[in-house]
């Protein structure tokens, strides 16, 4: 299975076995921008550690209270809630995944 990945900044498509993870270089080869994983698609939680948003353990911290909880919020919510991250980073984690989404289609 190929993973798929995108620039942030210049829009540049790669493709490797790997997951970005195990990415050696996790910044654009073209540009130097942000890449993420656009296949299989990250998770919102999983795009905002990657764009220095919250850490990994806040992100953890917050999946233990999502699975606590009788009805589920989405972990944006739960997130905000805490105040471990901002509207605006919010927002634009949120952006990057519509799009990450929208780019199956095509
Ligand atoms: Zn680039």
């Amino acid at each position: 299975m190929a993973y798929k990945f995108k620039c942030l900044n210049c829009g540049e498509v790669t493709y490797s076995a790997a997951p970005l993870e195990y990415q050696k270089n996790k910044n654009c080869q073209r540009c130097g921008g942000k890449v993420i994983q656009i296949y299989p698609p990250m998770r919102l939680g999983e795009i905002l550690v990657h764009l220095d948003a919250i850490t990994q353990d806040e992100l953890n911290e917050a999946l233990a209270i999502q699975k606590r909880m009788l009805t589920r919020a989405t972990i944006g919510k739960i997130l905000l809630r805490l105040q471990l991250v901002n509207q605006i980073d919010l927002e634009k984690a949120l952006k990057i995944q519509r799009e990450m989404l929208g780019g199956l289609t095509h």
